[in-house]
């Protein structure tokens, strides 16, 4: 068995992120290049293969297509090395920098160009070992550097005090609070790349009283947020948890910006709620997001990562990249004592005193929402934007659930993206109309239209295309409705309902009181501003183009206790066992996504009170 850094069999590494076979320096978030990138031990038994080339040195350049972009790639070659790589564009601005440097490292450390694909970044990747090819080409060789050094599988044991299974939002937060403890940390993240779902989300967190609130907004009550949460969950959610979250909200807040995160403090997309502090990067540029620009990009989660990621390393915190938690450890008494992880072929076994789980919901499983979501399907994954964290498979839960933890929730995802505002009506399956459809999904109706939804007991809602229906935006959406093969037509109603397996009766109903409405030039149930640019459906053809929600994201996982220790049935907590996230929020929403910024609250919060109160338990 090789030991981790080659001197001692069990070690505790300080402050490095271990990236498959390498270990790097603090500043991968941070942006740095990969020549700034400082390798420290190597945990893998490689030696290069002897391969002598005859290239041309010099500085070649290759521009390839990236993620969201052209991406221009730099290799410098010595006659018969590989001397540099590194990668200039849009890509290596937000997304795939970390994947750029990890690469890019692994390439010039093994002389070798096909290393392993960043899982989570895998085009950026692809990207780059074309570009890299592309320049050998222009030094004459294309096909230099293709022999794999050998590689020997070993395994490998660590002990710490306190093993974090992911790098996400609650993940971070759980490690840097423990860290800051003085807690001995190992992150373990089965990802090339930290920071989990918020890397793509807007950034915005939720909270109640922050310093930075109170000087720009007046004091905001607490109250109102706990309300507000409690709304939304239908009064379904457990009200004490809300109120511990939001209670501890403020803190988080303050405890970010004293990292050096910056916030925009104000209202978020549209909704109704002014709490939210937008993780905001001022020098930030406006780039093309994936999904089509939802997303500025100097508001970002990846803001937040930007500090707490450093700051667990510089506080002696180690992270271990493309590694996956398998297996938890107990004794005969139930403690947990550690994990087992796999890294490629490799086995890692953790000793720790305490491991939290972070692993955040199951969005990316189809099995596992089947088990443990009944009220999710398959064809929710992705949500609106594609960016869910279709790598959440719900691991942590089910390593909770095997350690002695039960499931709490009512087995929903974090809905998203099911309509956008057209003068179309919307119905159930029923064919009942079931809001005012002129609201965007991410104000205040968003909650009436999935509560509708989510009612009629159906997979699907649709909407109501007419001779009358002649809007831009409706129309153009009809038209992507087409391309994806979502839509049903009919002469009459009748028709197009049965096409489309919606009541007929009902929708023949909903459209004659609809009309009425129209002529009446007031919407007496819903309330929709202009209820003058529908128009009254007289004429076919009909067209009623379905729609179900996406997730963000799951809600319910492992009950927990206020200091997001994981319990039992019998209300006996598990020892040494934590969770943070999504991994364990089916007491704080129910269904309904409550405002931007929730998740993030909860992530934070349920992360950081894990982290502290395993670092508590470890020392005791
Ligand atoms: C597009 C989008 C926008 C969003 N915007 C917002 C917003 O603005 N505000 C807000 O509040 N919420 C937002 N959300 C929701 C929010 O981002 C998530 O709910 C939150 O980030 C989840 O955090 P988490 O730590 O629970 O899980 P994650 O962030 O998913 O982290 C879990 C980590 O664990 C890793 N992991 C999983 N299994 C293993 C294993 N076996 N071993 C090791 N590691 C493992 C995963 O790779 C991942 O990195 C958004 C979500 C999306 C998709």
């Amino acid at each position: 068995m090789k030991t981790v850094d080659g001197v001692s069999r069990r070690n505790f590494l300080k402050g490095a992120a271990i990236a498959g076979a390498g270990v790097f320096g603090a500043g991968m978030l941070a942006g740095c290049t990969s020549g700034q990138h400082t390798e420290t031990a190597a945990t893998g038994a490689e030696s290069e293969q002897s391969t002598a080339y005859s290239l041309m040195p010099g500085v070649y350049q290759s521009t390839v297509e990236g993620k969201v972009g052209p991406m221009v790639v730099t290799t410098v070659v010595s006659e018969d090395r590989l001397v540099k790589v590194d990668a200039g564009g849009i890509e290596s601005k937000q997304f795939g920098v970390l994947a750029i440097n990890t690469m890019a490292d692994e390439m010039v450390r093994k002389q070798f160009v096909d290393v392993d694909t960043c899982t989570g970044a895998t085009v950026t990747s692809l990207a780059l070992i074309q570009g890299v090819r592309d320049c050998l080409k222009q030094a004459g060789d294309e096909s230099a550097f293709s022999q794999a050094p050998i590689t020997e599988s070993h395994d490998e044991h660590l002990s710490c005090d306190i093993v974090v299974m992911g790098s996400g939002i609650s993940g971070q937060a759980a490690a840097l609070s423990a860290a800051e403890a003085g807690a001995k940390v190992i992150m373990v993240e089965k990802l090339g790349i930290p920071g989990g779902a918020a890397t793509g989300s807007g950034g915005a967190i939720l909270a109640a009283g922050s310093s930075l609130q109170n000087e720009a907004d007046g004091n905001m009550d607490p109250q109102g947020l706990i309300d507000h949460l409690y709304r939304y969950s239908e009064e379904q959610a457990t009200y004490d948890v809300i109120k511990n979250t939001v209670e501890h909200s403020a803190e988080i807040i303050d405890w970010y910006t004293s990292l050096g995160v910056k916030f925009q403090v104000g209202e978020c997309y549209g909704t109704p709620i002014h709490y939210s502090h937008r993780a905001w990067n001022p020098d930030g540029e406006e780039i093309p997001h994936p999904a089509g620009g939802a997303i500025p990009h100097p508001s970002s989660g990846s803001n937040i990562f930007d500090r707490t990621y450093p700051a667990f390393l510089a506080a002696g915190g180690i992270c271990l990249l493309n590694t996956k938690v398998t297996e938890l450890l107990q004794d005969d008494s139930g403690t947990v004592t550690g994990v087992v992880a796999m890294r490629g072929g490799d086995t890692i076994t953790i000793d720790a005193k305490a491991v939290v789980l972070a692993a955040g919901g199951c969005e990316g499983s189809a099995e596992a929402l089947a088990k443990w979501f009944p009220h999710t399907n398959e064809g929710m994954v992705g949500g609106s934007t594609g960016l869910c964290n279709v790598h959440d498979t719900g691991d942590g839960i089910e390593l909770g659930l095997a350690a002695g933890g039960y499931l709490t929730g009512g087995g929903y995802g974090q809905t998203t993206g099911m309509y956008s505002p057209i003068p179309a009506i919307k119905v159930t399956m029923d064919g009942v109309r079931d809001s005012d459809e002129m609201h965007s999904e991410l104000n205040e109706d968003q909650g009436s239209q999935f509560k509708a939804f989510y009612d009629s007991g159906t997979e699907y809602a649709w909407t109501l295309y007419g001779a009358n229906t002649q809007d831009e935006a409706a129309l153009k959406a009809l038209e992507s409705a087409q391309e994806k093969g979502v839509v049903f037509e009919g002469k009459t109603l009748a028709e197009v309902a049965e096409a489309a397996g919606v009541d007929a009766a009902g929708l023949e109903k909903t459209v004659e009181r609809f009309n009425e409405m129209v002529a009446a030039g007031k919407d007496d149930d819903f309330g929709t501003a202009d209820i003058a640019a529908y128009g009254t459906y007289e004429e076919g053809p009909y067209y009623l183009v379905r729609y179900s929600p996406g997730i963000n994201g799951t809600i319910g996982g492992l009950k927990i206790s206020m200091d997001s220790e994981v319990l039992r049935e019998d209300g006996t907590k598990i020892d040494g066992l934590y969770a943070g996230g999504e991994t364990c929020n089916g007491e704080y929403m129910y269904r309904l996504y409550p405002s931007g910024g929730a998740s993030l609250l909860w992530g934070s919060v349920s992360g950081r009170l894990a982290g502290q109160a395993a670092a508590k338990y470890v020392s005791a």
